[in-house]
């Protein structure tokens, strides 16, 4: 068992914000801001790939309700979902999850890149690339 299977399914504590049959919502650690939860599926799926369909439409609803919580609670004025997949894209827990990060007025904005260039051609190469695989 991985350890967010233990800390999911209550065999680790953590600080448990939110629980119902299919998720446990928690405190992450190394918070980003005040009050940076992760939502924590009961059932290991390394990541959105392997998810299983219905459980991943639930997880979008419960990240409604955290976020509009922390909203209505923390004085955030705004939240971040977060979701990585794979080391190349900052995965360190191979256990799917999703952050949820409040924002604050005046605070830093974390999640962001550097706007990069294309041209239409390129677009419409990646574009047909991709659905090919759909
Ligand atoms: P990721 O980089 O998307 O895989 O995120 C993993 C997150 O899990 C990081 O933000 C860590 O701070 C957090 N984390 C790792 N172990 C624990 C733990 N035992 N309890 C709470 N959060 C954890
Ligand atoms: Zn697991």
């Amino acid at each position: 068992m991985c350890i967010f299977c233990k800390i999911a399914n209550g065999e680790i504590p953590s600080a448990t914000i939110y629980e119902d049959d299919d998720f446990r919502v928690i405190l992450d650690l190394g918070p980003a801001t005040r009050g940076h939860a992760l939502i924590l599926p009961k059932n290991h799926y390394a990541n959105l790939c392997e998810l299983d369909d219905e459980v991943a439409g639930k997880a979008l609803i419960v990240a409604k309700k955290i976020g509009t919580a922390m909203m209505n609670s923390l004085g955030c004025t705004g939240f971040n979902l977060v979701q990585n997949n794979g080391e190349e894209a900052g995965q360190t827990v191979m256990h799917f999850h999703i952050h949820v990060i409040p924002r604050y007025d005046g605070g830093e904005r974390i999640v962001a890149w550097t706007p990069g260039k294309t041209t239409p051609e390129e677009m419409a190469e990646v574009a047909e690339q991709i659905k090919s695989a759909l």
